[in-house]
């Protein structure tokens, strides 16, 4: 591989300042915040636009450089690390909110627009309107967050983030545009259909199918009311039963469950976290209610929230990136478990 000749055809399509082979940022794109080991980079190239990317996919190809694109980088599972070197894309820079259509309830955006950015956006200007995004740092690309089938709110009402797409899209391997939707026959992102379902193809593939350079996702009405209901159990054999009856419920927007030692008096038990939403206060209440009931019937106990979990966990949802980091001494690895509910005690 003729290195500088590539960096300066790099830099030619991006610009000088987007793609470097620099030792130092080399190395910051070597390793993940999870657990996996560093592995080497060759170049890392910031495109800003889908010409760009597709020159960058072209010259891949000539020169048979592996390509692995990047949004946030958060999945903690090595996903973005290369595996026999090569080029690391990273989106950030295409970062635009092209539209928001409230009508259709779809946003247009580019791949790195992040899930942060995105909930500003619609805060400040669709306050009605809620994105589906995981319990992962605001930095997580709503991109990379769909293509890995991912999950967190609103995932339980409308299935996972891989379920929202409506559109793709994408630069193929061979530097060819294609849109997979309503967009391909329309200037709308409204669905994926009328045309065949391709958009499965690029979800869960992890980049090797094809980058996507734009993508529309389902947006969602905001409840008026959110709470968060917790429950505690210690016998794992009844968890399927209890999901069952709960998620058949339809005000539940998202369920988590899991099982920690910290702090103390979680140790040996498993902890439910139910998210629920409604009009009013009584609405939420007599949900509770419904709540308690089904939690008594399969033997787990009902918690109060203190205002210390709201805050983490419905105001400030980015508790956990903090304990995150592997290299700060901390860590855990999402691994997007997804299994039946018969599955779970085992798990
Ligand atoms: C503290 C913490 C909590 C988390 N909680 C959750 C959670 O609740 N739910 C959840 O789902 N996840 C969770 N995660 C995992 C992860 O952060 C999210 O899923 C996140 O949305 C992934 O987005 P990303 O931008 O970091 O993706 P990346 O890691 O950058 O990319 C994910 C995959 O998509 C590919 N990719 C990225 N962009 C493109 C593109 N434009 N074209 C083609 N392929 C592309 C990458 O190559 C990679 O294979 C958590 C992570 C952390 C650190």
């Amino acid at each position: 591989m003729n290195t500088d000749q590539i960096l300066k055809d790099l830099q030619i399509i991006v610009g000088r300042e987007f793609a470097t082979n620099s030792p130092e940022d080399l190395y910051i794109y070597s390793q993940d915040p999870g657990a996996s080991l560093p592995r080497p980079v060759d170049f890392v190239v910031m495109p800003k636009t889908t010409e760009e990317v597709q020159k960058i996919v072209k010259l891949a190809n000539e020169e048979k450089i592996p390509l692995v694109p990047m949004g946030g980088g958060l999945t903690l599972s090595g996903l973005i690390i290369p595996v026999k070197g090569g080029i690391v894309l990273d989106m950030k820079r295409m970062d635009q909110v092209i539209e928001i259509n409230e009508l259709s309830r779809y946003a247009l955006i580019e791949p790195g627009v992040s899930t942060g950015q995105l909930l500003a956006y619609l805060n400040e200007h669709h306050p009605d309107l809620q994105p589906a995004i995981p319990d992962a740092p605001p930095s997580a690309t709503i991109a990379g967050n769909v293509l890995i089938h991912g999950s967190g709110y609103l995932s339980q009402k409308y299935g996972d983030h891989g379920a929202i797409v409506n559109g793709l899209e994408v630069v193929l391997a061979s530097g060819e545009v294609v849109k997979l939707g309503s967009c391909a026959v329309s200037d709308y992102w409204f669905a994926r259909g009328p045309i065949p379902d391709l958009v499965g193809l690029f979800l869960s593939s992890f980049g090797t199918m094809g980058i996507v350079t734009k993508l529309s996702v389902q947006i969602f009405p905001k409840p008026k009311f959110r709470e968060i209901v917790f429950g505690l159990m210690k016998d794992e054999e009844n968890i399927p039963n209890l999901l069952l009856e709960i998620t058949t419920k339809e005000f539940i927007e998202d369920v988590i469950l899991g099982k920690q030692d910290k702090p103390e008096w979680m140790k040996g038990y498993i902890f439910f976290m139910v998210y629920i939403t409604g009009d009013s206060q009584e609405d939420i209440d007599a949900k509770i209610k419904i709540l308690k009931k089904i939690y008594r019937k399969n033997g787990a106990r009902y918690m109060k929230a203190t205002q210390k979990m709201i805050d983490l966990y419905i105001e400030k949802p980015i508790f956990a990136s903090g304990a995150a980091d592997f290299r700060k001494g901390g860590g855990f690895e999402y691994v997007g478990a997804n299994m039946p509910l018969e599955k779970i005690p085992e798990a």
